[in-house]
C-alpha cells in the first residue's frame, strides 16, 4: 500500500522565510501561486516578457520577474511552464542560479525522469502533482478542500527535501484531501500510460470507430455522436461517482448484459492486454519520450497534421454543431483537462 500523508503530517512553518518562485503562469501555476499566498507563503512569479500570462499574474498582484531574475530571488523554484518547454528555459535561466540548497520542484515527473533536466547534486528536487486541473486546485481551496497530490523526492540535499514537499503541497491544500508517496519514476511512466492506452489514446480511438462504424452502415452521424460521444459523460460520471457497479444499476439490464457479451470482442483480452504492455514498453525504455522530443526539435510535423486532421473528422464537425444548442456543454471547460 502506497504511503499517505494528511494535513497533521505537514508542518507550514517548513517554508517560513523561504521566498518561492512559481515559474509558469497558466492552469497550474495561478493555482499554485494564489494558494500559496493564501496560506501566508512569499510568492513571486518567473516568465517570459511579452507572453499572455505576464499582466494576468501582475493583476492577480504578484510581483512577476524573468525567471532568472525570479530564480535568482528564490528558495523554492517550482517548474510549471509545458513540459516541453522545460528544459530549454532551464538551461537557460535557472542552471546558472540554482545554487546549493535551494529547491526545485515540479509537478510532471518527464524532464527529470528522461533526463532532459539534470539539476546539480547540491539543490533538493522534489515532486508537488495535484491529481486534478489547476482550475480545479484553485477552486477546491477557495471552498475549503483540496485536491488530492503525489509527493515525490528525486534528491533530498539538504535533508528537509520532504518536510519542505509537504509543506508546499499543504500550502496548495492538497493535505486536506491526501498526499501519496511516489516517485518521479512512477508517476511519469503511469502519467503517460494512463493517458495513452486508457484516457486520451485509448478512449478517443473507441469513440471515433464506434462513430464512423454506425455512420459507414448509414444510421445518422448526429444520431452517432448522441451513442458513441455525448453519453460517454453521463457513463464516466456513474462509474466515478459509484464504480461500474453504479453504472450497471443505472443502466438496462439489457446493456449490462450487451457489456458482458460484446466488451470483449470489441477489445479481445489477450490482444489488447499485448498491444497495452508494447505501449507500456515503449514509455519505459524511453521510446515515446525520445520521439516526443524529437517531434518538438522538428517542428510538430506529425503533431500538427494529425490535430488538424481530427479536427476535419465528422464526429468533431458535427459535435461542435449538436453541442451549440447543449445545456450540458456549458459547464465543460476546456482548461480543466488534467494531462
Ligand atoms: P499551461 O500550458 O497552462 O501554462 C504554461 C505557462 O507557462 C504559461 O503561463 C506560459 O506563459 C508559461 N511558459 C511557457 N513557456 C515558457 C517559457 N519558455 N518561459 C516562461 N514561461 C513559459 O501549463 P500547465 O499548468 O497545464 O502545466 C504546467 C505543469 O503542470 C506541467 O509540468 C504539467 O505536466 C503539470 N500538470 C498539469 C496539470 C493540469 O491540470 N494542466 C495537472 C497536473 C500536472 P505564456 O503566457 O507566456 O505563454
Ligand atoms: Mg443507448
Ligand atoms: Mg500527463
Amino acid at each position: 500500500m502506497a504511503k499517505m500523508y494528511y494535513e497533521k503530517d505537514c508542518d507550514l512553518n517548513q517554508l517560513n522565510g523561504k521566498k518561492i518562485a512559481i515559474v509558469g503562469y497558466g492552469s497550474q501555476g495561478h493555482a499554485h501561486a494564489l494558494n500559496l499566498r493564501d496560506s501566508g507563503c512569499d510568492v513571486i512569479i518567473g516568465l517570459r516578457k511579452g507572453g499572455k500570462s505576464w499582466p494576468v499574474a501582475e493583476k492577480d498582484g504578484f510581483q512577476v520577474y524573468p525567471v532568472a531574475e525570479a530564480t535568482k530571488a528564490a528558495d523554492i523554484i517550482m517548474i510549471l511552464i509545458n513540459d516541453e518547454n522545460q528544459a530549454e528555459m532551464y538551461q537557460k535561466d535557472i542552471a546558472p542560479y540554482l545554487t546549493a540548497g535551494k529547491a526545485i520542484a515540479f509537478a510532471h515527473g518527464f524532464n527529470i525522469r528522461y533526463q532532459q533536466i539534470q539539476p546539480p547534486a547540491d539543490v533538493d528536487v522534489f515532486m508537488a502533482a495535484p491529481k486534478g486541473p489547476g482550475h480545479t486546485v484553485r477552486s477546491q481551496y477557495v471552498a475549503g478542500k483540496g485536491v488530492p497530490c503525489l509527493v515525490a523526492v528525486e534528491q533530498n540535499a539538504t535533508g528537509k527535501a520532504y518536510d519542505i514537499a509537504l509543506a508546499y503541497i499543504a500550502g496548495i491544500g492538497g493535505a486536506r484531501a491526501g498526499v501519496m508517496e511516489t516517485t518521479f519514476h512512477d508517476e511519469t511512466e503511469t502519467d503517460l500510460f494512463g493517458e495513452q492506452a486508457v484516457l486520451c489514446g485509448g478512449v478517443v480511438e473507441l469513440m471515433k470507430l464506434g462513430f464512423e462504424t454506425l455512420v459507414e452502415a448509414g444510421y445518422e452521424p448526429e444520431n452517432a455522436y448522441f451513442e458513441c460521444i455525448h453519453e460517454m459523460k453521463l457513463i464516466i460520471d456513474l462509474i466515478n461517482k459509484g464504480g461500474v457497479a453504479m453504472m450497471n444499476y443505472s443502466i438496462s439490464d439489457t446493456a449490462e448484459y450487451g457489456e458482458y457479451v460484446s466488451g470483449s470482442r470489441i477489445l479481445p483480452y489477450e490482444q489488447t492486454k499485448a498491444n497495452m504492455k508494447a505501449v507500456l514498453n515503449d514509455i519505459q525504455d524511453g521510446t515515446f519520450a525520445g520521439k516526443w522530443i524529437a517531434e518538438n526539435k522538428n517542428g510538430r510535423t506529425f503533431f500538427n497534421s494529425k490535430r488538424a486532421l481530427l479536427a476535419k473528422h465528422p464526429m468533431e464537425t458535427v459535435g461542435a454543431e449538436l453541442r451549440k444548442n447543449m445545456l450540458w456543454g456549458d459547464d465543460a471547460d476546456p482548461d480543466t483537462a488534467s494531462n
